[in-house]
């Protein structure tokens, strides 16, 4: 069989065959490359291990042993029992005893495997040693049955190479040969896959990494590698897999030995150089060299429209969008801002500039309730001007749906805003020259990139609240520039946050009959099904008549979900906008972007049900009019301590970034999008959480090499075709070149 190189079919590997193969392709583990980068999920310090006969008296070891028999025996003192061990490893028999500790009856039964530790006494040479009181661990892993057979404790005897067929690999585990992997030194521990036990792991990567597999140059240039001091990529393989005596367990646990190091900042920066190649092939130019300088008339506009000061971080976002425009190169811009910072007048704005000079621009929002306020602000404050706006939902009559498309394609339409309907066939612009998608977290990244494509070389504009943590921002958005809005509109009232158990309910209702006595508006947000069957909103429709013929009795109270027909849902949210209505019992759909200054109440229910950082949207429906206002978290009776605990962040602060990262360190990034796709990159090494700070790194070390040019190299195309064959697909990237 020839040697195994990074692109070898796992199958062909010695060790693992046609039918683990299938099991690792289930893994998503297809060849030598993907294997090698499967690394241990933890390690244990072995190193300490003895067979029972190599043990000294007095020397602190560990010893793997089988249990043979346990006892209870009373002493002179009445409460005072010794529990004493007899077991054996393969050199010999070991003693152990604890005092008072019954339970390990149960425990240690005979046959079961255990490792003690502890100093232990030996009368004589040659004796049993006894330990008294020692530390021990039931074993449940892999480890073959008889670790300490006397060869473990000769290093020398690894480089006698086994000669079994993959099948009987498991007989070999427990042959000399293999006992010093997995004892006397750290040992990895990897994740079961399949029908392929830990231990078949550990020895199928020993091969491997000792046959030479993992020689590889990588995907780092030298420059950076010897300017970071990082191991080589066959050097990092060998040591995160196989760590050498004195390496420190602690530094491999946490994922930061040199060789994880390196590892994950290779990976990181491969991904890193796949958002900067995008975002260069992106950047190509408008179509003619063309720009949207801002003017004098556009400018006079601009300060007719705006109906407030702008903040100053507003005036800087849009400082910095002006001067784009009028460069030769289209914008990619993330804007940064929390909750009712003031994201949606910068995007108008900055549309005036794009319009002023002829083109189109498009606003997409995630729900329709959003589309549809967008639109009426955005009519409100550019119909006056005569600038003409359009609404494209898949919420529209066929006729009107027909009259927007057309609206589009003649160019006629100068401002649309909707959902996903822009995205889909039949949408075409006359000339589109500026996208914004508002609320991005709630779309995939492909789905911009589709909206973009709409118009040669259209300028983008990505809104997106925080409740997204920086990294995951990065990991997503990483070839955008960001602008960030980094303070409140003037005379904003904070917001008073109560989290409350079910019985404090009468209170929490009280709170919004008073708030309706003062002329002000709650949001009552229930989860969307609370019956078993429908899917339909029933739950929230039962809760609103509940609610309206009960502790509501007198209040003008109607409802909104998603699958409402869209003329009665404008009706009522244009109703609750105009204060015709005291309380709105809806789902999430108000979730994000719902505008209306005279609500200064959120109560949630079965708030445990909901993300930290949903919630902390939800609350940002309330206090943005000049009254204090309060969201009430109500977690219902089934909620555990745990999920009411996790509420009370919210408690405590109200910045968007905290509460993120409070999110994603709970629930991890994976369900920190909930169950929509989240389009996050799918690491193998590196933890976007764990390793937030090696991306900053790896992107700025990817900029700077493109910057200088270290593409021409030889080194760097060879880097750059390893990128492309990586992240080619999922960047749109132009492959070979
Ligand atoms: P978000 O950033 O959450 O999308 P919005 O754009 O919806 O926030 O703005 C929140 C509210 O603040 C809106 O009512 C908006 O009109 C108002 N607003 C925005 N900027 C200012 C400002 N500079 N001064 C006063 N009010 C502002
Ligand atoms: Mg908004």
């Amino acid at each position: 069989m020839p040697k195994p190189g990074p692109e070898t079919e796992v199958r062909f590997v010695r060790g693992v065959g046609e039918r683990r193969a299938k099991t690792l392709a289930e893994a998503g583990i297809h060849r030598v490359s993907d294997l090698l980068l499967r690394l241990p999920f933890r390690y244990e310090d072995r190193s300490a291990e003895r067979p029972a006969e190599a043990i000294r008296d007095g020397e602190a070891a560990s010893v793997e042993v089988v249990v043979e028999s346990l006892s209870v025996r009373p002493t002179r003192r009445r409460n005072l029992k010794i529990v004493e061990l007899r077991a054996r490893d393969r050199t010999g028999p070991v003693r152990a005893t604890w005092f008072n500790r019954q339970h390990l009856r149960h425990l240690l039964t005979p046959g079961k495997r255990v490792i003690l530790f502890g100093a232990a006494k030996v009368a004589y040479p040659g004796a049993a040693p006894e330990f008294s009181n020692p530390k021990y661990e039931v074993v449940t892993d892999s480890r073959p049955p008889t670790l300490a057979a006397p060869a473990a404790a000769d290093p020398e005897a690894e480089t006698a190479e086994p000669q079994e067929s993959a099948e009987s690999a498991e007989s070999a585990e427990s042959g000399p040969a293999g006992a010093s992997l997995h004892v006397g030194r750290i040992v990895p521990i990897y994740e079961r896959a399949g029908e392929i036990h830990p231990r078949q792991f550990r020895r199928i990567l020993h091969d491997l990494i000792e046959s030479g597999a993992g020689n590889d140059p990588g995907g780092l240039p030298e420059e950076l590698v010897a300017r970071r001091g990082l191991p080589s990529r066959s050097e990092a393989l060998r040591e995160v897999h196989f760590p050498a005596d004195g390496a420190s367990l602690d530094a491999l646990l946490r994922r930061r030995s040199p060789g994880h190091r390196r590892l994950i900042i290779e990976e990181f920066f491969s991904f890193a150089l796949g958002l900067a190649l995008r975002r260069r092939e992106d950047r190509t130019g408008r179509p003619g060299g063309g720009s949207f300088p801002a003017n004098d008339a556009i400018r006079d506009l601009a300060k007719q429209v705006i109906p407030f000061r702008l903040t100053a971080s507003q005036r800087e976002a849009l400082r910095t969008m002006a001067q784009e425009f009028a460069g030769p190169q289209p914008m990619r811009r993330l804007l940064q801002g929390d909750v009712g910072s003031g994201k949606t007048i910068v995007a108008v704005v900055a549309a005036l500039i794009v319009i002023g000079n002829g083109a189109q621009a498009a606003l997409m929002a995630p729900t329709e309730v959003l589309a549809e306020q967008h639109f009426s602000t955005i009519r409100r404050l550019l119909e006056p001007h005569r600038i003409r706006v359009a609404l494209l939902t898949a919420g529209l009559s066929a006729s009107d749906r027909r009259a927007t498309l057309t609206a589009l394609e003649s160019g006629w339409a100068q401002f649309v805003v909707g959902t996903h309907s822009l995205i889909q066939d039949g949408a075409r612009f006359r000339n589109l020259g500026f996208a914004v998608v508002d609320e991005q977290h709630r779309f995939g990244v492909e789905q911009r990139q589709l909206l973009v494509e709409r118009g040669a070389g259209c300028d983008l504009l990505v809104m997106t609240a925080t409740p997204i943590p920086r990294t995951l921002t990065m990991a997503l958005h990483g070839d955008l520039d960001l602008s960030e809005l980094t303070e409140m509109p003037p005379g904003r009232q904070p917001i008073r946050t109560l989290v409350r158990p079910l019985s404090a309910l009468p209170e929490v209702h009280d709170l919004v009959l008073e708030e309706a006595r003062r002329g002000r508006q709650t949001f009552y947000v229930c989860p969307f099904i609370e019956d078993s069957e429908a899917v339909d909103g029933s739950g929230v429709e039962r809760r609103f008549r509940e609610l309206a013929d009960g502790p509501f009795r007198g209040l003008r109270v109607d409802f909104v979900h998603g699958r409402i027909p869209r003329a009665r849902r404008e009706r009522v949210m244009a109703a609750f906008a105009a204060g015709d209505l005291e309380v709105l019992v809806a789902t999430t759909v108000i979730e994000v972007g719902v505008d209306i200054p005279n609500a200064t109440v959120m109560v949630v229910e079965h708030a445990e049900r909901f993300g930290l950082a949903q919630l902390h949207q939800l609350r940002g429906r309330v206090g943005r009019g000049a009254h204090p206002s309060t969201a009430a978290l109500v977690f219902g009776s089934q909620a555990t301590e745990m999920a009411a605990a996790r509420l009370r962040v919210l408690e405590e602060t109200t910045d968007g970034f905290r509460i993120a990262e409070a999110d994603l360190a709970q629930r991890g990034p994976g369900d920190f999008f909930g169950a929509r796709q989240h389009g996050l990159p799918p690491f193998r090494v590196a933890d976007l959480v764990r390793d937030a700070e090696f991306l900053r790194e790896a992107r700025r070390e990817a900029r700077d090499f493109l910057d200088r040019g270290g593409d021409r190299s030889e080194e760097g195309q060879e880097i750059l075709a390893r990128v492309r064959r990586t992240w080619g697909d999922r960047f749109g990237l132009t492959t070979g070149g």
